[in-house]
């Protein structure tokens, strides 16, 4: 569902992403780990061309990235994407957060856009807080509220920046939760987490990124119980 072939971004002088192949396949799970500044979120900000790339091709359902207009924004709405920061719209309650994009983007009837959007709050455990705002909320319902609004536009495949890391150690779990129903429920998804145990359970493959490259792609076991290389072994060393 995902190509990235001979993918590569500069900053200026600095080389973040170098030659990045990767394939990820429909319905498939990709954790993507690696240290600070390994460029893992430019790899998923890339997908969605948040970030344009200076040479490789990006495929998205076998189409290359369109570079704007209409079809740029059928892409972003292809692929959901969830920040650490939850970016919920502040003076929206948690309903029409869910449901504005499906309306404006999508165009859709209010009422179909409206049952949509408690459908997903429910699924996400949220139902009751619809009519908050999102400041009413704790982090993990904000995050939550955000994989909603981003699953809200039907998208093929999903993307997750450190969906956790901005979160207190109690509301971790709750939206690991989601994640793993997703995951379960054969959503396309990377995943750039440091959670291990997550990895473990809904990865079908992890991805380690060190300095702008692909150092390993390996099935979580394998990874885990047998890294090949240095980097990796170093790493999983400092974080499990
Ligand atoms: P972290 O674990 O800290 O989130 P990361 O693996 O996500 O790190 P990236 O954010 O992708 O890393 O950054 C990769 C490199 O690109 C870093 O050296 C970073 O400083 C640099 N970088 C990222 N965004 C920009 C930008 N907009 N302009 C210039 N340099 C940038
Ligand atoms: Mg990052």
């Amino acid at each position: 569902l995902i190509v990235l072939d001979k993918v590569n971004k500069h900053f200026g002088s600095l080389h973040v992403l170098k030659d990045i192949e990767l394939t990820v396949g429909r319905g498939e799970v990709v954790v993507v780990i690696g240290p600070s500044g390994s460029g893992k979120s430019t790899l998923c900000r890339a997908i969605n061309r948040l970030e344009p790339v200076q040479s490789g091709t990006i495929t998205v359902d076998g189409r290359p990235l369109p570079a704007e207009g209409r079809a740029l924004a059928r892409l972003r709405a292809d692929v959901g994407m969830v920040f650490q920061s939850f970016n919920l719209f502040a003076h929206r309650t948690v309903l029409d957060n869910v449901m504005l994009a499906p309306l404006k983007v999508r165009r859709r009837p209010r009422a179909d856009a409206e049952r949509r959007g408690r459908e997903l709050l429910d699924r996400v455990g949220l139902l009751d807080q619809a009519d908050k705002l999102p400041a009413q909320l704790s982090g993990g319902q904000q995050q939550r509220v955000a994989i909603a609004r981003a699953l809200a536009m039907e998208p093929k495949a999903m993307l997750f920046d450190e969906p956790t890391s901005a979160l207190d150690p109690e509301m971790i779990n709750e939206v690991l939760e989601v994640m793993q129903q997703l995951a379960e429920e054969g959503m396309t998804m990377v995943v750039v987490t440091h959670e291990m145990g997550f990895a473990r359970s809904a990865a079908d493959r992890v991805v380690f990124m060190a300095d702008g490259r692909i150092v390993e792609d390996r099935v979580p076991e394998d990874f885990f119980t047998d890294p090949r290389t240095d980097r990796a072994r170093d790493f999983l060393s400092k974080i499990l």
